[in-house]
């Protein structure tokens, strides 16, 4: 038995045979070419092939794992298109007078470097991307179809690395799993993963020699997706006991997806709002397949990280509307940029700070940059038109930084309205991650429509441990006495005003806290899609009133 270790993109169990993909190696010759005007054309020509057949992928994906994953073949497009690579490749061209596959190649390999070096994760991920559109046209220029993994049985498949059109064309039915040796958690081929609900590692550590070149094709694999972990030609023991632990899997999963639909209400009749924490409009497909009552946590600031410069009103515009409109008549909290600290942007030029944390961050940057503040307002009233959109402000410490925002708002919406464009009225309301905030959450309730608790920096804040630190782990208690108390205080208070209160830290989706959570009387919990369905259980097996009367509370 063999024992591999791997980044987990997807959890569960895989077991059966193994199948290596081996990717041809494209053959590329730098070619002196005579006439760069014709080898351009001809360039172009392969490009606009490429997009066709982008669409084309783009409309498979879209039958089998929607919108919101099909949006990767969009994406490729926009690369294909995108000015510097573009540019790259015809500058090549021309000014080395050489072919046009050694450009393609010269430019993969240029940007996937650059892909690589870059800090962002998101970005990194993106190596995968360029290398996969440089494929399809090389492989139009050299007259070849496009690789594509076959199978006829159901296999792992071990692959150095796949691109996100080898993941959409892989027959669904057959593959059980797959392992790659690169590749990130963020690319988007794990995000497809994910959506095929299949154990997926990335990263894993196979030897370069003897495991890749085919010689472990039809022998047994297991893919223990919850932990990490690829084991080649198991061992009884290990075969036996990780079948079972598989077979309890799939008996809690079938036993999660009968609760689709049902209500978030306990035993003796109080209901609770379960909503879903997103980064990106990618994240919507896994709100829908687990039946999040609305979005209580739109991180709007990934939108500003995944670009080079500041998205136009347009673009965000776009965004909002779209999952407004996927949503329907679900509410959708979309919180304003909470840039800063670990969330660094290149291009809002900040100056460096010794405590980031405590520096200018969110809020902070959109009250004293209002030009960056009002396009995005500008875009999510706009945008509130076409759904239950709802605007939430981060790291509030302070009544007057309410007042400094709703002046901002309203200068936005005169603007509007004198430029005859036409905008809804969304709820507003603001995180409570701030002990500041926690203590004034009486006044600050009478200002807005609603609260919700970021647990995570409400936590880093009270206990003074740097939640990004992980040598802190120790010093970190997320059930510390304070932290539950400041949610007990500021729901009551929320209450006591008139307005909902609720979490969407990780803190949210805490099973041992459900009880208390409900106890205190939190009206929504936000948390990551995967949590909902395990916390409807929670809520749906407990009795409120009765745990009440025995209430012990720890804090
Ligand atoms: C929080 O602080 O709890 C929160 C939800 O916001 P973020 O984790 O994005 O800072
Ligand atoms: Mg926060």
């Amino acid at each position: 038995m063999k024992i591999y270790k791997g980044k987990s993109v997807f959890g569960g169990i895989a077991i059966g045979k193994i199948q290596v993909y081996v990717k041809g190696e494209k053959q590329v010759k730098r070619v002196k070419v005579e006439d760069t005007e014709a080898e351009i054309l001809r360039y172009r020509r392969a490009s606009e092939e490429a997009m066709v057949q982008l669409s084309v992928l783009y409309d498979k994906a879209l039958q089998e794992v929607g919108e919101a994953n099909a949006a990767i073949f969009e994406i490729h497009q926009m690369m294909l298109e995108d000015g510097d690579y573009h540019e790259s490749i015809e500058n090549i061209i021309h000014t080395q007078e050489v072919n046009a596959e050694y450009a393609v190649a010269q430019t993969a390999d240029n940007f996937a470097q650059m892909f690589a070096a870059m800090e962002d994760e998101y970005m990194r991920g993106r190596v995968a991307d360029v290398r996969d559109i440089s494929e399809r046209l090389l492989s139009i220029l050299q007259g070849e179809a496009a690789e594509k993994v076959s199978v006829s049985e159901p296999v792992i498949i071990v692959a150095d690395d796949l691109v996100p059109s080898e993941t959409v064309l892989l027959d669904k039915d057959m593959v059980l799993s797959f392992v790659t040796v690169h590749g990130s958690r963020n690319s988007h081929t794990a995000i497809l993963a994910r959506t095929m609900g299949i154990p997926v590692l990335v990263g894993t550590e196979l030897p370069l020699d003897g495991m890749l070149d085919g010689t472990q094709d039809g022998k047994t694999g297991i893919v223990d997706g919850t932990n990490g972990i690829f084991y080649v030609e198991p061992d009884e023991e290990t075969l036996s006991r990780l079948q079972k632990a598989g077979e309890e899997e799939q008996e809690k999963k079938a036993l999660l997806q009968t609760l689709k639909g049902k209500e978030n209400v306990t035993l003796d009749g109080k209901s609770i709002l379960l909503y879903a924490n997103i980064g990106n409009i990618k994240d919507m497909a896994t709100v829908l397949q687990n039946d999040a009552g609305g979005i209580g946590l739109f991180r709007s600031e990934f939108i500003y990280l995944e670009r080079e410069d500041f998205p136009s009103e347009e673009e965000q515009f776009q965004i909002y509307r779209t999952v407004a409109e996927i949503m329907g008549k679900k509410r959708v909290i979309i919180r304003t940029l909470d840039i800063g600290a670990d969330k660094q942007c290149d291009y809002f030029r900040m100056e460096r700070e010794e405590n980031p944390a405590l520096g200018c961050r969110a809020i902070r940057i959109c009250l004293t940059r209002p030009e960056i503040f009002k396009t995005q307002l500008r875009a999510l009233f706009r945008a509130s038109k076409y759904g239950k959109i709802a605007i939430m402000y981060p790291m509030i410490t302070s009544v007057k930084e309410v007042q400094r925002i709703r002046e901002n708002v309203e200068e936005v919406k005169a603007e509007l309205t004198a430029q005859g464009i036409e905008y809804g009225e969304p709820e507003q309301g603001i995180m409570i991650e701030t002990p500041a905030a926690a203590i004034v959450s009486d006044r600050l309730a009478k200002e807005v429509d609603f609260f919700s608790i970021g647990t995570n920096d409400l936590t880093q804040y009270l206990l003074a441990v740097d939640r990004q630190n992980p040598a802190l782990d120790e010093f970190c208690d997320i059930h510390h006495p304070a932290v539950l108390r400041m949610i007990e205080l500021v729901v009551e208070n929320a209450h006591r005003a008139g307005i909902w209160a609720g979490i969407c830290g990780e803190l949210g989706a805490d099973p041992e806290l459900t009880r208390d959570f409900l106890a205190m009387g939190v009206d929504e919990l936000s948390v990551s899609p995967g949590r909902i369905l395990p916390l409807r259980k929670t809520i749906r097996e407990t009795d409120v009133s009765e745990y009440r009367k025995t209430w012990q509370k720890s804090w």
